[in-house]
């Protein structure tokens, strides 16, 4: 500890005066208590970033694991549940897109946030607006992933791993939006917020209405698992399509798994803020 007036802290450069007593270190290196705070939260910010890069979320996570804990939260649903696990359990540096086709944009939707919370990643759901600026955001240009940061308490590291829900991915216009924030590889969230989306999981859902009779018409069997032509037939954008590396129905959801979700995940954050609620 130096009590001498003239010291200076070796970290800001403010004197005694300014800010009270300095620890004294080796070869005249002081340093004040509010540097030592700031240091001390550097710290413990990187070793939370340390624990979660080394943790079961950032590379492969065991798909039996992934699939146990899934089917905890979520009965029934077979046909997704096979496609998206073997895909979360494999997550990369960057990530290829999901699609969940249904009726129910309800069960799109919680399977999305039960994966997430399954690879304890922040979620973040929204609708076609919310890919892009609307009055009222400020400065921000991408709600949807402005909401993922604010999961993710604007920890970017974290963010850039989440798991986001759009719906209305059945529209043009919402494949086009998509398309623009996959083809780069950082995207401007808000004002002097960047964020690189190459490790964001984009989970698309749509109702895709008349998709059984183009099926019928391609003389498929109704059940067979959904392929990238089945979509592109149906007038999606074969561009779009093709990023897709997981296609899969989802089934309405009961009321029993619905309870069973509400008991087990923060449903609050569903929709919140400024993604807008995912319904209709
Ligand atoms: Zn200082």
């Amino acid at each position: 500890m130096s009590r001498c007036r003239n010291a200076y802290c070796s970290f800001c450069r403010k004197s005694y005066r300014d800010v009270g007593p300095l620890v004294e270190g080796p070869d005249g290196v002081y340093i004040c208590g509010e540097c030592i705070e700031l240091c001390t939260s550097i710290i413990h910010q990187e070793i939370r970033r340390r624990a979660r890069s080394s943790g079961p979320d950032s590379a492969a996570v065991e798909p039996r694991a992934v699939r146990a804990k899934l089917d905890q939260l979520i009965a029934g649903q077979e046909e997704a549940k096979e496609a998206l696990v073997p895909a979360a359990s494999s997550r990369g540096q960057s990530q290829r897109p999901a699609l969940l086709v249904g009726r129910s944009p309800g069960s799109r939707v919680l399977l999305a946030k039960a994966l997430a919370h399954v690879l304890e990643v922040p979620f973040a759901a929204g609708v076609l607006q919310s890919l892009a600026p609307s009055p009222g955001h400020g400065g921000v240009a991408c709600p949807l992933l402005y909401s993922l940061m604010q999961a993710a308490d604007f920890d970017a590291e974290a963010a850039q791993r989440g798991v986001v829900y759009v719906e209305g991915a059945d529209g043009q216009e919402a494949q086009e939006a998509l398309l623009r924030l996959w083809r780069r590889p950082a995207v401007e969230v808000a004002t002097n917020l960047q964020m690189d989306v190459q490790g964001v999981w984009f989970i698309c859902g749509g109702r895709f209405d008349g998709l059984d009779d183009v099926i019928t018409r391609l003389g498929r069997h109704p059940e067979q698992p959904l392929s990238h032509d089945v979509l592109t037939a149906f007038g999606a954008m074969q561009e779009w399509v093709l990023q897709l590396g997981v296609i899969a129905r989802a089934a309405p959801i009961d009321e029993e798994t619905l309870a069973r979700m509400v008991a087990a995940v923060d449903l609050r954050r569903l929709g919140s803020g400024t993604a807008g609620h995912p319904d209709s």
